[in-house]
């Protein structure tokens, strides 16, 4: 890496190239990292969050794209509270999405995944209301109306309980009544743990 180039972003220039395996497919992505460990660290994550079986990292530079600068983003939260982070890649019913490993991924759903926050739903809307947001600043879990808690919910619930979260933030939070949120404490009263879900 040399250290003459100036860049103004707080992120080193892309180091790295990460191929992920999934099958017969391959995935290849710059990375950009401040050493081996940062990458492996990265690499892992991302795998995780595409589903990816295999992890291959060599020095080889990349050019960047779309999905590389928002992983790149990731790793250092590169985002604001106040500022909507805008989606100008592909979508599919206005929802950001790109297409790796031979499959469809939602922007906000790999997020989750990338970050690896319990009570990851199928749904991940945002609280500013610009569909094409992908800040992670600006997410909140939804889900569907009178559908029951799932079990990532229920954990995610003693998570907060645990953090003294007032009831109706989870409320809000779930998209649900008090009502249910009380209802599936009281059931819950014991840890889960590792409960297999
Ligand atoms: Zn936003």
């Amino acid at each position: 890496m040399s250290l003459d180039i100036v860049d103004p972003s707080p992120s080193p220039p892309p180091s790295h190239t990460l191929c992920l395996e999934q099958g017969t497919r391959r995935f290849f992505l710059a990375l950009h990292a401040l050493d081996t460990g940062h990458a492996q660290a990265q690499a892992k994550d991302i795998a995780r969050a595409l589903g990816a079986t295999g992890i291959h990292l060599s020095y080889e530079t990349r050019e960047t794209n779309r999905i590389s600068e928002f992983f790149r983003a990731l790793s250092v939260s590169d985002f604001t509270q106040s500022e909507c982070c805008v989606w100008d890649g592909s979508t599919t019913n206005n929802t950001p999405c790109f297409y790796a490993l031979g499959k469809r991924h939602y922007v906000r759903d790999i997020t989750m995944k990338y970050l690896d926050i319990p009570g990851t739903r199928t749904t991940v809307k945002t609280r500013c209301n610009h569909k094409l947001c992908v800040n992670p600043y600006h997410f909140e879990y939804v889900s569907e109306p009178n559908s029951r808690l799932s079990c990532s919910d229920k954990s995610m619930l003693l998570v907060w309980r645990s953090q003294g979260v007032p009831v109706y933030q989870m409320a809000q939070a779930l998209n649900v009544s008090r009502s249910t949120i009380y209802r599936n404490l009281n059931h819950e009263r014991v840890p889960l743990g590792t409960t297999s879900h």
